[in-house]
């Protein structure tokens, strides 16, 4: 690992972060003063919901929100940003791989877990401190995850939390799977599940969603849900699609989903890695007009959306650039943070310093629970 110290990497990046989003319309650059506590007061907690999108698997500043990556996010530059608070330096001080990394954005903590085997996390995460200390039931959180190895990522196997007081988890993919039962060669694309180590293939255990729930939750034929995907491309959009319906039929006030299709980086080619960035840009602001056209969701709905992490730099010897995230460099472990929804301040960047573990006790603060164990401090410009 080559990790600065935290004063040493917030130097450096900082200067070059001033350059983020300076020319995006209405944007201006944020000051330490922080809102009137009246300001928030338009949604009551118990209405209020929170979705959060990992921009995933692994998206680097310079083809994202840095001046030359800005074409890669027309959408969310035009829809989003003007609307936004956005900040330039999240670091994730972590391990570098999707899965302990979603898991420690989940719990507040750098999770050290086994990237790859099917663990949950080993610190209560934000789904079991919402549900038991704001007494919700299942259907109120959930989590729609990419691939078969987030299967636990639910519920922490903490004595005072775990099973029963998580999220729900859907595996898109798995339900595809499933509804295909063994004629899936049309949908292979949909499929594919991991793009790091070919070897790795869990077992599904745990919650698995069943496909009758897929009928009596998402109110969804087999069908229907197979021609659908048909004319679907890529993991990411079936997500949306069952993101949507979730919303829909179930509403639950916290909703966690986790996009993948940029982590295709490792096959090595440049141009299949921007494409994946141009498709979750577009997926984000077709989930924000969703949230605005859903009456359960529109005026109520804050979300936030950061990626896992970066990925390596050109420059480092040790890795291959955009292809992994292997080296621990300060580009694969700084990236950005977006919030928009009510009472956020809009058209807003902030080159601070904050960390990855700030996301849950932010969510504790915007929700009203407390995330006892969590390491990071809540984001005071977004409260
Ligand atoms: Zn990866």
């Amino acid at each position: 690992m080559n990790l600065q110290s935290p004063r040493e990497l917030s130097r450096m990046l900082g200067r070059n972060r001033r350059e983020f989003l300076r020319d995006a319309a209405g944007v201006a650059l944020g000051t330490a003063t922080l809102r009137s506590p009246l300001a928030r007061a338009a949604v009551v907690l118990k209405k209020k919901k929170v979705i959060v999108v990992t921009f995933g698997g692994g998206a680097r500043d310079q083809e994202t929100f840095a001046p030359q990556g800005q074409e890669n996010v027309p959408n969310m530059m035009r829809e989003l940003i003007p609307r936004a608070t956005f900040f330039t330096q999240v670091v994730n001080r972590g391990i570098l791989g999707h899965y302990v990394a979603t898991a420690s954005l989940a719990t507040g903590v750098y999770e050290t877990i086994n990237n790859f085997s099917s663990l949950p996390p080993e610190n209560p995460t934000v789904f079991e401190y919402f549900r038991k200390q704001l007494k919700r039931p299942s259907r109120d959180a959930w989590v729609v995850a990419p691939s078969n190895g987030f299967n636990r990522i639910g519920e922490s196997d903490n004595r005072s939390y775990g099973a029963g007081l998580g999220a729900r988890v859907i595996l898109p993919k798995y339900l595809l799977n499933a509804a295909m039962s063994g004629s899936s060669s049309d949908v292979e694309h949909l499929l594919r599940d991991n793009y790091e180590t070919p070897y790795y293939t869990p077992e599904l255990a745990g919650s698995e969603f069943e496909l009758d729930q897929m009928e009596s939750i998402l109110k969804l034929s087999v069908d229907d849900f197979k021609v659908h995907a048909r004319t679907l491309s890529s993991p990411d959009e079936l997500s949306l699609y069952i993101v949507r319906q979730l919303m829909r039929q179930v509403a639950p006030s916290l909703l966690w989903v986790t996009m993948h299709d940029i982590d295709v980086a490792h096959a090595g080619a440049y141009s299949l890695y921007i494409e994946g960035i141009r498709r979750t840009d577009r997926l984000c602001a077709e989930l924000w007009k969703t949230i605005q056209s859903e009456p359960e969701y529109a005026g109520q709905t804050t979300l936030l959306i950061l990626p896992d992490f970066g990925r390596d730099s050109d420059q480092d010897s040790g890795g291959n650039g955009f292809q992994h995230h292997r080296t621990g460099d300060a580009l694969s472990r700084t990236t950005w943070l977006m919030a928009i929804g009510p009472g956020i301040r809009e058209g807003v960047v902030y080159d601070r310093a904050m960390e990855s573990v700030d996301l849950v006790p932010t969510l504790g603060a915007m929700l009203g629970f407390s995330p006892s164990l969590a390491q990071g401090k809540p984001i005071a410009e977004l409260l």
